[in-house]
């Protein structure tokens, strides 16, 4: 059962215990009662670790709806409804995508916080720990920065790509939600959600002379192996394409 938390702000030089193990009497039970948000590269990197389409893979474990924010979709983890909204992934030996788990639980109990400067374009991160009363994980291991932590859950990666998403958001933000119709929000779904859909969808001869595709400097080759670079260009893409609406 999950129970109050407290949040407490941490500056980079503070440092914390944690030690989450199997041994823990709360083993598993920060993975029930779920409501997990999904970023585009913690679909990517799921879906291919559970060697499936990006399609197929939405379709049978996510949710998706218009966030309050934007009023552009979405996309969550679908828990198990009749078994305490536990997260599909969880079993008795924890979690069955471990090496490729979602930012967020590779982060906790550490929240980050990401701002981007616009004239600059540099990231700066804040961060906080979020102490749960049924987690005993604070109760032993070493200690960390919020940065020694990052790196010990290989999590850089996830936030680099992550942060991709603050600028889409800002400029989503400053554009009225009624603006989005079913065919804006489906494209955004498709290139950050669906990336094997997307894939197909910039292999066809008429994306070639998109004008957006074509500004952003767009060859067919580029991302034959790459499913990063593709999802990266994919944003770089709905970034352009909520600017132009935006200046409409
Ligand atoms: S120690 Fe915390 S993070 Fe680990 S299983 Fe227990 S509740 Fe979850
Ligand atoms: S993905 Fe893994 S760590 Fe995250 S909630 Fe699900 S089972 Fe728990």
């Amino acid at each position: 059962m999950k129970t109050q938390e407290e949040i407490t702000a941490l500056s980079a030089t503070d440092k914390f215990s944690f030690l989450c193990a199997k041994e823990n009497s709360c083993f598993n039970q920060c993975c029930a009662n779920l409501n997990q948000l999904l970023t585009p590269y913690d679909i990517l990197r799921l879906k291919n670790a559970l060697n499936m389409d990006s399609g197929e893979f939405l379709k049978e474990y996510c949710v998706q709806y218009n966030g309050q924010e934007t009023g552009l979709p979405v996309v969550s983890l679908k828990p198990d409804y009749k078994n305490e909204l536990s997260c599909p992934f969880v079993s008795e030996l924890g979690c069955k995508v471990y090496k490729d788990r979602p930012a967020s639980c590779r982060l906790y109990p550490l929240a980050r916080m990401a701002s981007r400067n616009r004239e600059t374009g540099k990231i700066t991160e804040y961060f906080a720990l979020i102490k749960e009363g049924h987690c005993k994980g604070f109760e032993r291991g070493k200690e960390y920065t919020s940065k020694e932590w990052i790196k010990n859950q290989n999590a850089e990666e996830y936030n680099r790509i992550n942060d991709y998403m603050i600028q889409i958001v800002g400029i989503a933000r400053g554009i009225e939600p009624a603006t989005f119709d079913e065919s804006i929000k489906n494209i955004f779904a498709m290139t950050c959600y669906d990336i094997d859909k997307f894939k197909m969808f910039i292999s066809k001869d008429d994306f070639k002379g998109n004008e957006i595709a074509k500004s952003l400097g767009y060859k067919d080759e580029i991302f034959k192996d790459d499913e990063t670079a593709l999802l990266l260009f994919g944003l770089d893409y709905i970034k352009a394409a909520l600017l132009r609406i935006k200046d409409k």
